[in-house]
């Protein structure tokens, strides 16, 4: 007979009650699959590679987001970043992008939100306490970040998030501000 998960154990112990919620549950994420999430952070040093000659163009077009206002192009990059980045990196658009410095795992999966490394309670598999299922993003972050060449950068500590910045473009932030440094020197 197959062993249940240990998910399984705790959606199977959870108490059962009238009210189930429509589409908000811990274990909301138990049936997932990582696949893809894991994939990123396996090829950490290729997305760094690509990431920086994405960002190379995006801050050569600033004339273009500039001519067009960077107001107005705001929902058609956010609609693309928010669906490339949601398949590779299950982002959550917290407009504030630390992917290089987390070895392309995204704190923003963390169910506490963690921005500087992992809680007491990684299990002693690597994953999660809160959802047993679920690699630690933060383990991830660091497997990632040994790969990459600037991958010491997850040693730099990260300011809290900015709740503001939610479902903002980190691609159109990030390229304003090296335009903004640029034209300072
Ligand atoms: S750090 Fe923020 S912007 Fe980057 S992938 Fe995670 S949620 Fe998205």
């Amino acid at each position: 007979m197959v062993e249940p998960t240990q998910a399984q154990k705790v959606q199977a112990a959870r108490q059962k009650t009238a009210y189930k919620p429509a589409s908000v549950s811990p274990q909301r994420r138990v049936q997932r699959s990582y696949a893809l999430r894991l994939w990123s952070v396996r090829h950490s040093r290729a997305l760094e590679w690509v990431y920086a000659r994405f960002a190379d163009i995006f801050l050569r077009l600033h004339p273009v987001w500039n001519a067009i206002g960077y107001g107005r192009a705001e929902a058609p990059v956010k609609f693309v970043e928010k669906r490339v980045k949601g398949l590779m990196f299950d982002c959550r658009m917290c407009g504030q992008c630390v992917l290089s410095s987390t070895g392309m795992s995204c704190p923003m999966n963390c169910p506490k939100q963690l921005r500087n490394g992992p809680c007491g309670g990684v299990r002693a598999n690597g994953n999660c306490e809160v959802e047993p299922d679920m690699p630690c993003v933060w383990v991830k972050a660091w497997e990632g970040s040994r790969q990459m060449v600037h991958g010491d950068a997850i040693l730099t500590v990260q300011k809290p998030v900015d709740q503001s910045l939610r479902e903002t473009s980190a691609w159109l932030r990030v390229t304003a501000k090296a335009a903004a440094e640029r034209e300072l020197q």
